[in-house]
């Protein structure tokens, strides 16, 4: 079957904010073929590309995108032992459920995190205290030569919410993940799913949103950690980190709005859609969040989403 590309499809119908301009092309790959074919195109049109899962840690731009946006839906997903092998496109909260199914256990944290293995892999997703490159055995990926490659775990440059996939210069299209798990007991896990999504519910904004916008602050990093430590309670760092949204919130951000962005009531790590926002307005935010915290604590915020210009 010939891959369909399309001409300028709108963005914001595929991220979880619902913003975005027109992409000039568009294309859904459910192969490998597909995405060999995808990315070729790009090259004879001299175009960048763009891989897309589930477009809920994406901000594209009112813009769109000049070039080749690959959303990859490859579906595959098998069981060996205590492996799980999936590919990049499955949901991350179908390979969880599957996962039970098959015996096994270990991933139930992630419940309710949105989005596809290959975009929870290339921005090593976590939640409540873990992170899903704890799981992973390898990853196979298509070299930018076309080969396919496999990577053990520590090559993948795994660090805190990112990979070496996460990098933009680097053109490596995850394809499959091996993620290694533990012996379960269904009822357990059920239990355990059921704990993190009643969590969950009562910090989520109701509004579309790309998750959280910054990442939370490593102490230990910190050039000006001494400097901080004296500005911020000792009970606000947990497993080394410092919440991002307490930052925004102490410089009086919860709330603030521009045009159809808000930083959000119940969390002021996420920025909303309350409907009908322009990137252009979350990225003022964004710009306003940078400059009060770095004013009143001395910290530069780093995104943890990915920012399309
Ligand atoms: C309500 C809400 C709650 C959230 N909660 C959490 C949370 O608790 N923890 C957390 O970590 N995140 C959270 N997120 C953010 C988001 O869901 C995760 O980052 C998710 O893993 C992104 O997956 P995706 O498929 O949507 O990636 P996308 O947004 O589609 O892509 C993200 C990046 O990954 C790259 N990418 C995607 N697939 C591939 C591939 N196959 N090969 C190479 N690169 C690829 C893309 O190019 C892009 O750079 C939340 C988001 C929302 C909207």
């Amino acid at each position: 079957l010939a891959l369909e590309i399309k001409e300028n499809e709108i963005l914001a119908n595929h991220s979880t904010f619902r913003i975005g301009g027109a992409a000039r092309y568009f294309a859904i790959a459910e192969s490998t073929d597909d995405l060999i074919k995808a990315r070729d195109f790009a090259k004879e049109k001299k175009l960048p590309f763009l891989i897309l899962g589930g477009g809920s840690n994406i901000l594209f731009g009112d813009n769109g995108y000049e070039g080749v946006i690959i959303k990859i839906k490859d579906m595959k997903l098998e069981a060996d032992g205590l492996n799980v092998v999936a590919g990049a496109g499955v949901l991350f909260g179908q390979l969880i459920i599957r996962s039970i199914d098959y015996g096994m256990s270990g991933l139930e944290w992630g419940a309710g995190i949105p989005g596809t293995v290959g975009g929870a892999v290339a921005g090593n997703a976590g939640a409540y205290g873990h992170s899903i490159s704890e799981f992973v055995k390898s990853v196979a990926v298509l070299a930018e030569n076309g080969e396919v490659l496999r990577y053990s775990n520590k090559d993948c440059g795994f660090v805190y919410r990112g990979s070496k996939f996460k990098n933009p210069d680097n053109h490596e299209i995850i394809l499959e993940v091996e993620f290694a798990l533990q012996k379960g007991n269904k009822r357990k896990s059920g239990e355990a799913i059921g704990d993190v999504l009643a969590k969950r519910r009562g910090k989520l904004p109701r509004f579309p949103s790309v998750g959280s916008v910054f990442k939370n602050i490593v102490v230990d990093e910190l050039e000006e950690k001494g400097e901080v430590l004296k500005l911020v309670p000792a009970e606000k760092i947990k497993g080394g980190k410092l919440a991002a949204g307490f930052l925004i919130e102490q410089s009086g951000l919860k709330g603030r709005q521009a045009g159809g962005a808000k930083i959000a009531e119940e969390h002021a790590n996420f920025i909303v859609n309350t409907g009908g926002a322009k990137a252009a307005d979350v990225l003022e935010l964004i710009g306003l969040c940078k400059q009060r915290v770095m004013e009143k604590f001395g910290i530069a915020l780093k995104e943890e989403i990915i920012v399309i210009k």
